[in-house]
Parts: structure tokens; sequence; C-alpha cells
């Protein structure tokens, strides 16, 4: 068994890179990916202790992207990207701290957005919270600890959600232009966890995956936490239909969502075979 998709404390996860490791091996899993939102960093830290233990840990990422649909609406996509064969390359790394300091400057916006409302927050608390991931989850907590709203839901509401006085607009990439990136660096790009485009009817849905996949999609994350035994299959026949390589993982994070089990997911309703690896690796041979 194998799992192609968790978190680190260097993301939103709660496990240190070398915890993540030895949980993997402690679970027998055959190989695991480490996918930390917008960063390498732990999976650079886990790569020295996995070589040791001769363990086989692939290098992975997850990326906030805009998909904006021919028929009208916008979706945000999670699009994983695997480095299989090479390390990523620099360029992609140097596009990553862009985006981070995409991320940091509108944080800054932000914060004097808040200020003009007469909320007293700092950048440094929102960054105490949320290290390079800091973003409005981390700002809404702090609203909510402070007073300003008496739930997340409302601080969205009231304060920093798109409908809000607060709101200042965020710029995730398009995805085909992460996508793009993620191949020129090396990279497989993966749309993550297709039920979470939310599109209940299936004929629309099988439409926007065949629009991201022609924008240069080559993957489809077909096993997932979130996704059922009847979205799994619905989504290896798309695989197939678009061929598109099949990717799975567990989405863990830690204490975050500690209903999600490394490599089994949530109750066991992720069982990723190392064939799914092994495939990869031969459709996207070097
Ligand atoms: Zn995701
Ligand atoms: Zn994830």
């Amino acid at each position: 068994m194998i799992d192609l998709h968790t978190h680190t404390n260097e993301s939103d996860g709660t496990y240190t890179p070398a915890e993540l490791v030895a949980e993997a091996l402690a679970k027998n899993l055959d190989a695991l990916a480490v996918t930390d939102h917008d960063t390498f960093a732990g999976y650079d830290l886990a790569l020295p202790l996995a070589r040791a233990r001769g363990f086989d840990l692939v290098c992975g990422i997850e990326l906030s992207t805009r998909l904006a649909l021919s028929r009208g609406d916008k979706k945000t996509v999670h699009l994983l990207g695997y480095f299989l064969h090479e390390p990523p390359s620099v360029e992609f790394r140097g596009w990553l701290a862009e985006l981070q300091a995409g991320r940091r400057e509108r944080n800054v916006r932000l914060i004097t957005r808040l200020k003009s409302l007469g909320v007293s927050i700092e950048l440094a608390e929102v960054e105490a919270l949320g290290r390079s991931l800091a973003g409005r989850p981390h700002f809404a907590k702090i609203l909510v600890s402070k007073g300003y709203a008496t739930s997340i839901q409302h601080a969205f509401r009231d304060l920093i959600g798109e409908e809000a006085p607060g709101f200042v607009e965020r710029d995730s990439p398009n995805i085909a232009i992460a996508i793009q990136r993620v191949i020129a660096g090396g990279g497989i790009p993966v749309a993550a966890h297709p039920i979470r485009l939310g599109i209940r009817d299936h004929g629309a849905e099988e439409a926007a995956i065949a629009e991201m996949r022609d924008a240069g999609l080559l993957g489809l994350e077909v096993f997932h936490s979130d996704q059922s035994a009847s979205d799994s299959a619905r989504y290896l026949g798309l695989a197939k239909k678009y061929d598109l390589a099949i990717t799975g993982g567990s989405d863990f994070h830690g204490g975050t969502k500690p209903n999600i089990q490394l490599g089994s997911g949530a109750e066991g309703n992720v069982n990723v075979p190392k064939q799914v690896l092994d495939n990869l690796r031969l459709k996207f041979r070097s």
C-alpha cells in the first residue's frame, strides 16, 4: 500500500517530516509522497531520513489554482505536482517563492484594510499562527479570539469573506499556467480530490475534467478520503476515457484532520496499491 497525498507541519499538517516518515514505516507503506501546500520544505527534510531507511519517498506539491469554466463559473482547484525522476527545477522553486511573496503581500493588504475598519490586528500574529501558509483561516481564528466575530463563519461573513467589507482579493494562479509550470519544472500535474469541485451533475463534472485535460492536465486523484467507492469508480472511468494517470492518497494532515489515517484514509476508504506508483513511473519514464 502507498499514500501519494500527505502534509507535514511545513504546511497545514501537524506531523513533522520525521514523524511522517516514522508513521509510514510503522504502517509498512511501500511508498509515500509529501505534498505540502506551496512548499518542498517538508519533503526536503524527510528525504535524508527516508533514504537512510531505504524508504521510497516521492517529491510532491499541492497548489491552489483558479479554473474558469467555459460555462461561466469559477472553481478553486487543488493541483498536485509529482516529481518522479528528477528533483523540481530551480525555476519551479523560484516560482513557488513568488507565490509565497504574493500570499504575504495579500496578507499585508488585508491587515491594512482591517485596521481601516477599526480592527486591531498585526501581521506577526497571523504569521505566528499560519507560518508560511498564513491566510484567511488564520485571520478568522484571531478575529474570533479577539472578540471581533463570534465564530469562524461570522468572521468570514462579516469581515473577510468575499461579500464582506474587509475582503481583499488573492491572486492564485490560473490552472493552465500552474500546469505548464509543473510540467516545465519536471513534474506531473494531477487534479486533487475532484469531488471537491463540488459539481453534482456528472455531465458537468466530466466537462470540467475535460477542460483541465485540454489545459494540459496529466492525472486525476481517483482515490481520496473524501471520495466514496462510487466516486472513485466514476473517476477511474474518466481517467481511462481521457487518458489521465491515476493517483490516490489519504490527504493525511495529522491532528488537523484526526479522522484521516495515513495510508488508509477515513475509516479505511483509501487503499492505494503500489502498482499505482509503478504505473505512474512507467507512464512518465524520463
Ligand atoms: Zn487539497
Ligand atoms: Zn492536500
